[in-house]
């Protein structure tokens, strides 16, 4: 049976090296905070090119380390993209900030510059709230373009925070992504383009004080010592098992992601002028956390997800509602203020009702490939 993202594959190809990193910290028995844990954040802080990494318990927690560093509460406004995972927004409203919802491009997936503008306009001439800080969510492998958000984030004095959870490994013009952000994170769940053996995260920044804020609210807002606590904080520390095995992943990173852009020049040229196929902007480079086609309408995305299925290939629809539409936050204060934003030719709507998610990992087989896209064809 084939499998969306084959982990228990590149365990068996990376086999020897990580069942010794597992075997070295059960010996030496240093569970918590062991020497792995510092070694692979100084390894992460070089990969991304930034001063500072901290690992934490996942990249949930590594975006609310980022809004507590910022002292980011109640009256703030947080713009965030609305075709996105759930937790690029709800670690907004856990902090009792406001989450505003922007749309996204059409062909890149990531936060539409202009819906941007307008939404921090709006909110400006609104009144009721602060705008402090850009959320751009590197959706898909493909970082946001960081360019264009950060003329928008110097014009408003706002903060970028790069959710790069699905990022890692992309790049533009050759600067890695998580060194996009005035604060990036990314997470280690074992889906994710670089992930673990169970839930992970680090933020990644090149200011001296934002990093020992979030050292300290990483650990139960600790002082000068772990018993010395100094502000409310959060329990949220990497396993040394996990960076254990996230320095051998690591190690074999630069190859996996050669690996997965092998994998989507081959879709691309087997399915162009079929489907809509990803686009990656000239200059960017992207991970392929997913591999994300867009059929013309609602009916035929399901047609073709129900063929693929029968026929023993698994697809996701990444994701089928927006984050304006989530129960969760249909009816906090906010909406008023979304609503009133122009829903004509909303992107967001289109693609939760027309993308689609092929099989992709760095061990996906040609032949593979050659398989999916030929039933997807005949579908068709
Ligand atoms: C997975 C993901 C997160 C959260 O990461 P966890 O490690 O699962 O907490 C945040 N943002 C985006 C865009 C994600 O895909």
């Amino acid at each position: 049976m084939m499998q969306f993202r084959d982990l228990a594959k590149q365990y068996q190809t990376l086999k020897a090296d990580i069942d010794q990193a597992m075997i070295d910290v059960a010996a030496q028995s240093h569970y918590i905070m062991g020497p792995q844990v510092k070694e692979l954040e100084r390894d992460l802080a070089a990969y991304v090119g930034v001063k500072h990494c901290l690992t934490c318990a996942n990249g949930t927690d590594a975006l609310t380390l980022a809004l507590k560093a910022w002292g980011i509460g109640p009256g703030d406004a947080v713009f965030v993209p609305d075709f996105t995972f759930f937790a690029s927004a709800e670690v907004v409203a856990l902090e009792g900030a406001t989450p505003i919802f922007v749309d996204v491009d059409a062909t890149t997936f990531n936060i539409d510059v202009q819906s941007l503008e307008t939404a921090i306009r709006q909110t400006l001439a609104d009144g009721q709230l602060k705008p402090r800080v850009i959320v751009a969510v590197d959706l898909f492998g493909l970082p946001a373009n960081y360019p264009l958000v950060k003329a928008v984030a110097e014009k408003y004095g706002l903060l970028i925070l790069e959710d790069g959870a699905q990022g890692f490994g992309g790049s533009i013009n050759g600067r890695k992504a998580c060194s996009f952000g005035d604060i990036s994170t990314t997470s280690f769940f074992p889906a994710k383009p670089l992930g673990c053996y169970g839930d992970g995260g680090a933020v990644f920044t090149d200011n001296d004080e934002w990093a020992k804020l979030m050292e300290s609210y990483r650990v139960h807002g600790k002082g000068s010592d772990k018993y010395d606590n100094v502000r409310i904080g959060l329990n949220s520390r990497l396993d040394t098992m996990q960076a254990a095995i996230l320095q051998v992943k690591l190690r074999a990173f630069d190859d996996e992601v050669e690996r997965v852009n092998e994998a989507a020049a081959t879709y691309t040229r087997l399915l162009n002028g079929h489907v809509q196929t990803p686009v990656i902007p000239e200059g960017f480079g992207s991970s392929w956390a997913q591999y994300t086609i867009q059929l013309p309408d609602e009916a035929s995305r399901n047609k073709l997800q129900a063929a693929l299925k029968e026929a023993g290939i698994p697809s996701m629809v990444y994701y089928p509602k927006a984050m304006h539409a989530q129960t969760a936050f249909k009816n906090s204060s906010f909406s008023a203020l979304h609503s009133s934003l122009r829903y004509s030719d909303y992107v967001t709507n289109r693609l939760c009702d027309t993308v689609l998610s092929l099989p992709m990992h760095p061990y996906l087989e040609t032949s593979d490939i050659e398989h999916i896209c030929s039933t997807l064809l005949a579908v068709l």
